[in-house]
């Protein structure tokens, strides 16, 4: 197949290529590195069956015939959304219908990849996909939350309407290897924190709870569901739920690292709990996590190392004072490079 991935230069897309192109296949990926990076494909610089078209999804394109469309360009972190937050909006809308279209014009199958944060701060626990969720629709969290439930409805309308075959996969918390380190997520902040000696920084009383899936395991689940018939959406994530204090303990474990915990105000709207119920995934894929936490962050330390390797100006710990919407290392101070 020729394969079109929006966002393909992200944590999520880059992976999605590299399977992808070992699963045969020719691999054009699209992404505006508004959060995305060059650095996350360059290892594809040479692989003939691969292309990297710079591009804002949000402008309409089309580069040719493709069996197969995954639209995987959103800025994905709390952090990432409520600094992009119209940017975020808008991928998820204008870029989504753009996305669809291709898919529409060239008879392609199409998956969107759609998030836990559907199901907002949830009443209902665990999470199955036949939950409605409970989202704030006008808090900083809504820009994020809202265009995916709103990419879901257009995917659901399009294949509705205009006849798409398409696939919806919800996303809960994934991490490894190409997770930014500075994209100010709980385990990109962590191991940072751990591994520079810094306090590691809890938001609220670190009760709140979340659960989180290995990358390969992620990629696994989600080619599973684009190769199989299953239509409406499908929660992809690891039911193994955590306490953000218990997250933190594990990363001072796995890195050998004697930093203290701190704790920090607790950011607007943030979920109390998350866990997939992945039911469903395992009896209409066969699929199920194979990689638990500690394995994980493990498989991951080299990457965190080599990223730390790369920071050349010491940057500020985050203990103080941190904004409604969580905190990160301040833009500038972290030279990442752009392949
Ligand atoms: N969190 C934290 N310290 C950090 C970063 C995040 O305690 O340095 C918490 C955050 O408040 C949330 C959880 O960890 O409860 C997961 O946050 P993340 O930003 O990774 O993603 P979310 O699941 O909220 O989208």
């Amino acid at each position: 197949m020729r394969i079109l991935v929006t966002g393909g230069a992200g944590f999520l897309g880059s992976h999605l290529c590299d399977a992808l192109l070992a699963e045969g296949h020719t691999v054009v990926a699209v992404d505006n590195l508004l959060t995305g990076r060059l650095s996350n494909l360059e290892h594809l610089a040479c692989e003939s069956r691969f292309k990297f078209e710079l591009h804002d999804i949000c402008e309409p394109f089309d580069y040719g015939k493709v069996d197969y469309v995954f639209d995987f360009a959103s800025p994905a972190s709390p952090v990432d959304y409520m600094t992009h937050p119209v940017e975020t909006l808008r991928v998820g809308s204008l870029g989504v219908f753009n996305a669809l279209d291709v898919a529409r014009k060239y008879n392609a199958r199409f998956l969107i990849s759609s998030t836990s944060e559907c199901y907002g701060d949830p009443l209902e626990h665990p999470q199955r996909e036949t939950y409605w969720g409970h989202v704030n629709p006008i808090g900083p969290r809504s820009v994020y939350d809202e265009a995916k439930r709103f990419a879901e409805a257009a995917t659901m309308a399009y294949a509705r309407y205009h006849k798409v075959d398409t696939r919806i996969v919800r996303i809960f918390n994934t991490y490894g290897p190409r997770l930014q380190l500075i994209d100010g997520r709980v385990i990109s902040n962590f191991m940072r924190q751990a591994m520079r000696g810094e306090d590691l920084t809890v938001y609220g009383d670190g009760l709140q709870t979340r659960s989180f899936c290995y990358v390969s395991d992620e990629i696994d689940g989600i080619l599973r569901l684009a190769h199989s018939d299953e239509r409406l959406p499908t929660n992809i994530g690891n039911p193994r739920e955590f306490t953000i204090l218990e997250c933190a303990e594990l990363v001072l474990k796995v890195t050998s690292s004697r930093s203290r915990i701190v704790f920090e105000p607790l950011p607007v709207d943030d979920p109390k709990q998350r866990c997939p119920d992945i039911s469903k995934a395992w009896q209409k894929l066969c699929w199920q996590p194979k990689i638990d936490l500690e394995a994980g962050l493990r498989l991951s330390m080299d990457y965190f190392r080599k990223c730390l390797g790369a920071e050349e100006t010491p940057v500020r710990p985050a203990t103080k004072g941190s904004s409604p919407i969580g905190t990160r290392p301040k833009d500038g101070a972290v030279p990442i490079a752009l392949g």
